[in-house]
């Protein structure tokens, strides 16, 4: 890792600017960004943003996951709660069928999603699995030509990316995790070469390669932004934004690194070196983010909806509620803002149960509101 010192003249503003008009960021002002102090927040959020409505406007991109395999890795990723050295209370099971891989597909898609994300533990597929993988591939694509799908299989071997192409894959996700500088610190089976490698096999098969960071492993600021730009330097188009999820039962139990305000910075720092790359908020997005989710959709352009590999996401209908409420549209519904929902009854229940059903729009704005009957004037505990 070289050493790389912050620019203390950096200004998120002048810097937005520069890129806008076809500069770039360096390795220095990315430190600063990250060091940015908790009071200057807000600016740092706000000339990001301008980055992310240069390239994507006011969209979000949905994704969504199918965890098609889930436990019982021989890989010993000490942030991964699917390593068999993990004594955390997955979910663990072998591979879905094709019926059961749609099933779930349909529910993302259903949700709104424009990209399925195919995922399988372990350490790279057999050729066996790269089969069963493209056939679920194939129903996908054909049953929903609209809908990208992203494979995520691990290590790929000779052959297996075109294979996955030529079954009519449009992405392969292989995460780089974090810095080079930082990778023996976090998994000892496979080298950070392996990542990479694997990420340009994609790529050389036509594939979008997809590769992102989990942060709060215990990496410093400086192996973050080593790692950012070896993510714009892979080429990676999207990039997805991890924040660890410290289950009980892995190595990094209890380690809770990361602030909500320390992610806003990752995220931010993310927009500035990669201004033009799908930024994707991804595991964790809920328990580090907290409040401050929605500000993130200001520098990220994507999220997955619903749940993630091991762990529960918050539910859609917060995330859809979340991303109207801020004023942003779904990629590839933006002529749908007035949609009704086919027709939300007032039940909650199917469409045309109720004689009053409202639009999504009005479901969502109105909100009965509760009388009190606590505190003040009442025998009950005051909310406080
Ligand atoms: S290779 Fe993937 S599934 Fe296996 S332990 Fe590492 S992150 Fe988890």
């Amino acid at each position: 890792m070289t050493t790389v010192n912050p620019d203390q003249n950096v200004n998120p503003g002048q810097l937005a600017e520069s890129i806008l008009n076809g500069g770039a960021a360096t390795e220095a002002d990315a430190l600063t960004l990250l060091a940015t102090p908790d009071e200057e927040l807000f600016g740092l959020v706000h000339a990001g943003s301008r980055l992310r409505r240069e390239h994507f406007g006011m969209t979000i991109k949905l994704n969504y996951l199918v965890n098609l395999k889930s436990g019982m890795c021989p890989e010993s990723c000490t942030y991964c709660s699917q390593s068999l050295g993990s004594k955390a209370e997955i979910l663990k099971y072998s591979w879905l069928s094709t019926d059961e891989a749609m099933e779930q597909a349909s529910m993302g898609i259903g949700g709104g999603a424009s990209r399925v994300c195919l995922v399988a533990s372990g350490r790279g597929p057999s050729r066996r699995d790269v089969g069963r993988v493209g056939e679920i591939v194939e129903r996908l694509k054909d049953e929903n030509p609209e809908v990208e799908v992203c494979a995520c299989l691990g290590i790929l071997k000779e052959g297996q990316a075109e294979a996955l192409k030529e079954a009519g894959a449009d992405a392969y996700n292989h995460n780089i995790n974090t810095a080079e500088s930082f990778h023996d610190n976090i998994v000892k089976t496979h080298t950070y070469e392996d990542r990479t490698n694997t990420v340009e096999h994609a790529k050389a098969a036509g594939l979008s390669p997809c590769s992102g960071l989990i942060v709060g492993l215990g990496e410093s600021d400086e192996q973050i932004v080593e790692a950012l730009f070896a993510l714009k330097a892979l080429g990676s188009e999207s990039i997805p934004i991890n924040f660890l999820v410290p289950f009980d039962g892995t190595p990094l139990e209890g380690q809770w690194n990361l602030t909500p305000m320390q992610c806003m910075k990752i995220v931010a720092t993310a927009r500035f070196v990669c201004p033009d790359r799908e930024i994707r908020l991804a595991g964790g997005r809920e328990i580090h983010l907290k409040s401050l989710q929605p500000m993130a959709l200001q520098l990220a352009n994507s999220i997955f909806l619903g749940d993630y590999l091991t762990a529960e996401g918050q539910a859609a209908a917060d995330d859809l509620a979340m991303i109207r409420d801020n004023g942003f549209t779904i990629l590839g519904q933006e002529d749908e803002e007035a949609r009704t929902e086919e027709s939300v009854g007032c039940c909650g229940a199917e469409a045309g149960c109720c004689s009053d059903s409202k639009t999504t729009a009005e479901a969502a704005t109105h909100t009965d509101p509760v009388i009190r009957r606590r505190g003040a004037g009442t025998a009950e505990v005051a909310n406080a």
